[in-house]
């Protein structure tokens, strides 16, 4: 054995696993279809790592919305609100009704259930249904799913699979209590005996590997999480003495947790050498060297498309083959490939990604192909085929350090010469909210939503068929006016106060801006999950980045044409855009944040000349750009905090700019967001029941703030009542009169209907928080 995966992509080649899940939620499919799409893309995978001559193979990495939520399903771990949908029925074995509920809430037969929270895994774009725990939790052994996914990947592959599951530690330290009085990590003695039963129907089976991810490791523990891995581990050792444990963390250094991790009953540890390469040489020291342990090298980038430099890679790996000998070294991808795109070879049309790029560039099929044929040069370094390989990889790698289509001398030097004054508005915020105020003279609690709309199938027709040629950028240009029109039209029925065009002309909030830039490529299948069968094709930052031309302005013109009501200007951030693409390795990120930075404030200055009092310019990524070790954030926080201010701060006092974050826990990074100085701040909280709150009973939060009062990412129609509710919680902490009434979010991926009703009752309960308002005063 040489090599293994992690993981690979699930949504399919050409993302068939978000269209049929998509079809079996409308109705227009049945469980069958959907489960036979499943089974064809397992297949494929399963044949595609094989062929590439992946020696250990993954199971149970397939989902069909997230691999968290699989492992709730299996364990029994279902909130209760879910009780009357927890019957399995002839017609839905694999309880499909009850997983998608737990993903996407209920509402049907009467019932109305809430989606189970999502949050963002680790600091990936990758979103991951967060396990709910009780006092009274019990877990139990629920499906069957991970068996028979173990048997068909045996009968396709013809050799054994390698379970993939996540621990159980990391399980109920991404697990959330939804109760006080207890600790998550109390469950553990509950929790474990479910996994003994899992592993040993794994071992009954045949299963030798087990891969366990643990990418909790990768964390800031405290010394009794980390003891909880410790008595896990020999609990489960104990149960099944057999069985071969491959542990896997990723996406940071084991560090302070090493000690501990050296100690635990394991037969192979993973390491992932693109995020902390430093590390090999420490576990090199530790007892695990003096044992049989093996060692799993993760020197592919499992979370970056540019390929692997061979020679550098070998380099990296000599001290491990010399310490422990070539037997006990595993190469593979550094994390699962599911944050990659599947296949290079899907892009075929050349005026979206140069041949020159190209090259440079490996996805995930590829990747298992760099994996093996360093695997092959270790092995038998005379081998032919792998020279070949590794001499066209050194000209790539070559080419590309030297390639005039990255550098862009003119952009350096502005990054280059920023000065503090331009990350910094002309008067403090409060100076700017009574100038603001004056001009916009804007109601107690406005209301306005995040910036998108509903893009309807006629919506993404227009954008295919421009882009294909088939329609002339008139008739392209004529059909977006008329969309905004409507949407304009429709926003002053509803009575919002701050309007939006509605981005009908965008994709994708980053790959609108990267196509209108210089410095971004784009690929045409490059679809990577985010979450469920939401999938984002990340444009692909290589070089030097530069604005030819102003990117928004004549969409937020026309749309302010149409009425007298303000029109938000709508961008997306410097952070957010960095964070969402596949960013080139080759420069710090910061100097390509700054890069970017001024890009955007080029775009905010031409916004505002051309009239456009309130800009927003959207940061939903700040936080997962942070990294996951604390003893990192400042120096993050510092330079994402100054991108943004470099965004915003060229325009006068009057000109208001918002924000908008979505998708995390803000309350650990609530200074650093009032040091955006953003003059309004939307950000999501409704998922959650406001926790974001609780951060401002000790925190005086300065300037306006828009609290979502209402999840978007469910078709679940909120009621008045619940968004008062949610209001009056947001007064308790908040001056009323810095409040806003939004969404949590853009509307983009909801219908019409549901949107409707929505923001009806949304600008009905701003009315009713007015009216109590005024009552009490
Ligand atoms: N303005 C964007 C939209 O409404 C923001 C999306 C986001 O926060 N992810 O779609
Ligand atoms: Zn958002």
């Amino acid at each position: 054995m040489r090599t293994h995966n992690l993981g690979y992509p699930r949504i399919g080649n050409h993302r068939e696993l978000k269209r049929a899940c998509e079809q079996f939620w409308a109705g227009k499919i049945t469980s069958q279809q959907l489960q036979q799409v499943g089974r064809s893309i397992r297949e494929a995978n399963w044949q595609t790592q094989q062929q590439a001559g992946i020696s250990l193979i993954p199971c149970n990495d397939f989902s069909y919305y997230d691999q968290m939520l699989d492992m709730s399903l299996m364990l029994g771990a279902i909130p209760e609100r879910f009780e009357p949908l927890q019957q399995t029925t002839s017609a839905d074995p694999d309880r499909l009704t009850l997983y998608f509920a737990m993903a996407r809430g209920y509402q049907q037969n009467e019932l109305d259930i809430k989606a189970m929270e999502m949050t963002k895994w680790f600091d990936t774009n990758y979103h991951y249904i967060v396990p709910e725990f009780t006092a009274t939790q019990s877990f139990q052994l629920l499906s069957d799913t991970l068996f028979n996914e173990f048997d068909e990947a045996r009968k396709v592959l013809g050799q054994i699979p390698k379970p993939v599951l996540i621990g159980p530690v990391s399980y109920l330290l991404l697990g959330k209590e939804k109760e006080a009085g207890f600790q998550k990590l109390d469950l553990l003695d509950r929790l474990l005996p479910i996994y003994e039963q899992i592993l040993s129907r794994l071992q009954a089976q045949g299963a030798n590997w087990i891969q366990l991810d643990e990418p909790c490791l990768a964390l800031d523990l405290t010394q009794a999480q980390r003891d909880a891995f410790t008595s896990a581990y020999a609990q489960l050792r104990r149960a099944t003495p057999d069985l071969k444990f491959l542990l896997a963390s990723y996406f940071e250094c084991y560090g302070d947790n090493l000690a501990t991790v050296a100690q635990l009953p394991i037969d192979a540890l993973h390491l992932d050498l693109v995020r902390c390469s430093g590390q090999l040489s420490d576990i090199l020291q530790t007892e695990l060297a003096h044992r049989s342990t093996l060692l799993s090298l993760g020197v592919v980038d499992g979370r970056n498309i540019w390929i692997n430099n061979q020679d550098q890679s070998l380099q990296l790996i000599q001290p491990a083959v010399d310490a422990l000998g070539i037997d006990r070294i595993l190469l593979a991808p550094s994390c699962s490939l599911l944050h990659v795109p599947c296949d290079l070879q899907n892009e075929t049309a050349d005026q979206s990604l140069p041949a020159e790029i190209k090259q440079w560039l490996a996805f995930a099929r590829q990747k298992l192909d760099e994996v093996v044929t360093l695997a092959t040069l270790l092995h038998e370094p005379e081998n032919q085929i792998a020279q070949q390989k590794r001499a066209a990889n050194r000209a790539a790698i070559i080419n590309r350090q030297h390639s005039p289509l990255i550098h862009r001398p003119a952009v350096q030097a502005r990054v280059q010469n920023l000065t503090d004054a331009d990350s910094q508005r002309n008067s403090p915020f409060g100076q700017r909210q009574t100038t603001q105020q004056a001009e916009l003279n804007l109601p107690l609690f406005p209301t306005t939503t995040i910036g998108s709309f509903p893009q309807t199938e006629a919506i993404r027709a227009n954008r295919a068929k421009r882009k294909k040629q088939e329609k002339s950028q008139a008739d392209y240009e004529a059909f977006i006016e008329e969309q905004i029109r409507e949407a304009i039209d429709w926003q002053e029925t509803l009575g919002l106060d701050v309007l939006v065009h509605g981005e009908f002309e965008r994709n994708d909030m980053v790959e609108y801006f990267g196509e209108l830039l210089d410095g971004f490529a784009f690929s045409e299948n490059g679809w990577v999950q985010s979450y469920g069968s939401r999938c984002v094709k990340p444009p692909i930052l290589y070089g030097d980045v530069y604005r030819p031309a102003p990117m928004t302005v004549r969409w937020a013109q026309f749309a302010q044409s149409l009425t007298p009501r303000p029109v938000k200007g709508m961008l997306t951030g410097p952070v957010t855009i960095l964070q969402w693409s596949f960013v080139r390795d080759d420069q710090p990120r910061r100097d390509t944040c700054l890069q970017l930075a001024l890009a955007v404030r080029d775009e905010v200055m031409d916004l505002a000349n051309a009239g456009i009092q309130i800009i927003q310019i959207d940061e939903p990524a700040i936080r997962e750009g942070l990294p996951l070790r604390q003893e990192n954030w400042t120096t993050y926080l510092t330079w994402a905090v100054q991108a943004f201010r470099v965004a915003a701060s060229g325009v006068a006092d009057n000109i208001q700019i918002h924000t908008h974050m979505c998708y995390s826990e803000f309350n650990d990074i609530i200074d650093a967001i009032a040091d955006m100085d953003a003059d309004v701040i939307t950000i999501e909280t409704s998922r959650s029941q406001m926790e974001l709150l609780d951060a401002f009973v000790n925190f005086n939060y300065p300037n306006e703030i828009g609290p979502g009062v209402y999840d978007i990412h469910s078709p679940r129609v909120p009621t008045v009542e619940e968004m008062i509710r949610l209001l009056h919680r947001a007064m308790a902490v908040l001056p009323a009169r810095n409040l806003w009434v939004n969404p949590d979010c853009g509307l983009k991926t909801r219908r019409w209907p549901e949107t409707t009703e929505a923001l009806k009752n949304m600008v009905q309960a701003a009315k009713q928080a007015r009216e109590s308002v005024f009552e009490t005063v």
